[in-house]
């Protein structure tokens, strides 16, 4: 007898759609049209990028935001605002995407990677020994939005005044103990980019509770001249910051443009809906998959509450061959999984990063990222959808291992 919902109809979802921008971004979109104001700093105050700034500052609990192009381009100002003498050590995480040490080596520094655990998550062994006197900053990236022990590491990086920034691009929602990811670390870098809670097409943004670090972070960024001063929250200590810099830091010019802002801010108030949504897709996915003894999602830790837009699971009792049976299987019913160590070119494989000076050796991390698989869930899927795609997962991996037994 056959599934009730394995016939030749179903239809699995596209999950490369993204959700309607909210209509409220229009009005916004049709007055810079009309107004002709597109640049950050034409207007003297409330320029829609600014108004994004304070906005996201005061959702995510922190003193001072900066908008930019790209949350690489965050990251690259991060490191730049920490001061770091040209080849000094920044030590991340083996998994990441690789615009995390490109962003390093643009800042004339060297990344030195450190492996990650089968959970996606910093293997804390290898970072703590790794987390020697010649790191002079660490980036945290939660790929994926997976939170690694920022307990930990914010204690062991504490205990050594080494500055940590926090590659939250895919974490915005995410919060570990009470506190939002992106304020544990001294700057919190987030994306804009179509792929992340909030839809810019492009964009990213910095947070930071450090005068010092959003000062230079914003004159580097493109505020030249006098244009700090149509930064919103230029409290006392900022404006001082901002009179040290003055004509001190070289321009990299990597500013957020008001059409990019309007069409971010109304999207905000969709957050806590979108996360909520997100959540419970990702949990409904993982349950009915781990009731599978071919797949095991790994558990979140216990500070964390999640904000997934996609779900990653490992694949149990597989071997290579039946691996590659899996995946063409599943892309053959209609369902993309990527296996990230697997298809050509991944950027998320550290091995492709060939632009790196020394190609690292991370054995781990190289186990996992060769059977760790990747399905994007947009928070709009509905249930129906969610389990066209589990079922589709459960009876490829069925067929793959029944085959075998045989
Ligand atoms: C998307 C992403 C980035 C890059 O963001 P951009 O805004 O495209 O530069 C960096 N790190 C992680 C973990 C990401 O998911």
């Amino acid at each position: 007898m056959e599934h009730p919902s394995s016939n030749q109809t179903r239809t699995p979802p596209n999950v490369h759609q993204s959700e309607p921008i909210p209509d409220a971004a229009r009005a916004a979109v049709e007055a810079l049209m009309q107004s002709g104001d597109l640049f950050r700093y034409t207007a003297s105050e409330n320029a829609p990028v600014t108004l994004l700034e304070q906005e996201f500052a005061t959702h995510l609990g922190s003193k001072y935001a900066l908008a930019v192009s790209s949350c690489s381009a965050a990251l690259f100002l991060s490191l730049k605002a920490l001061e770091l003498p040209r080849d000094a050590r920044v030590l991340i995480p083996g998994f990441t995407f690789a615009a995390v040490p490109s962003s390093v080596v643009h800042a004339d520094c060297h990344p030195v990677l450190c492996e990650v655990g089968e959970n996606y998550r910093i293997d804390l062994t290898d970072f703590q020994d790794k987390l020697d006197d010649t790191i002079k900053a660490v980036i945290v990236s939660h790929m994926r939005g997976h939170t690694s022990d920022m307990t930990e590491i914010m204690s062991l990086c504490q205990a050594r005044g080494i500055p940590v920034i926090e590659d939250a691009a895919h974490s915005l929602g995410t919060t570990w103990g009470n506190k939002n990811i992106g304020t544990l670390g001294q700057i919190g870098c987030f994306s804009f980019q179509s792929y992340k809670m909030l839809n810019g097409g492009e964009g990213g943004i910095m947070i930071s509770d450090d005068p010092n670090l959003i000062a230079q972070a914003v004159i580097m960024s493109g505020a030249y001249e006098h244009n700090w001063q149509k930064h919103a929250s230029c409290d006392s200590e900022l404006k001082a910051a901002f009179e040290k810099w003055q004509n001190q830091l070289p321009l990299y010019n990597l500013r957020m443009s008001n059409l990019a802002a309007a069409v971010i801010r109304p999207q905000l108030p969709e957050l806590e809906r979108r996360v909520r949504d997100g959540l419970a897709n990702h949990d409904h996915v993982a349950a009915r998959l781990n009731a599978c003894d071919y797949f095991d999602v790994p558990a979140p830790l216990p500070q964390e509450k999640r904000a997934p837009d996609s779900i990653q699971f490992n694949l149990t009792g597989m071997t290579d061959e039946l691996i590659t049976q899996f995946s063409a299987l599943t892309a053959a019913n209609g369902v993309k999984v990527q296996i990230f160590g697997r298809s050509e070119d991944n950027a998320r494989a550290f091995w492709n990063w060939k632009f790196l000076p020394n190609q690292p050796d991370l054995p781990k991390t190289r186990a996992m990222l060769m059977q760790a698989c990747d399905v994007r869930l947009p928070v709009q899927l509905t249930e129906a959808e969610l389990d066209i795609i589990c079922d589709i997962l459960i009876e490829s991996a069925t067929q793959v291992m029944a085959k075998t037994a045989a």
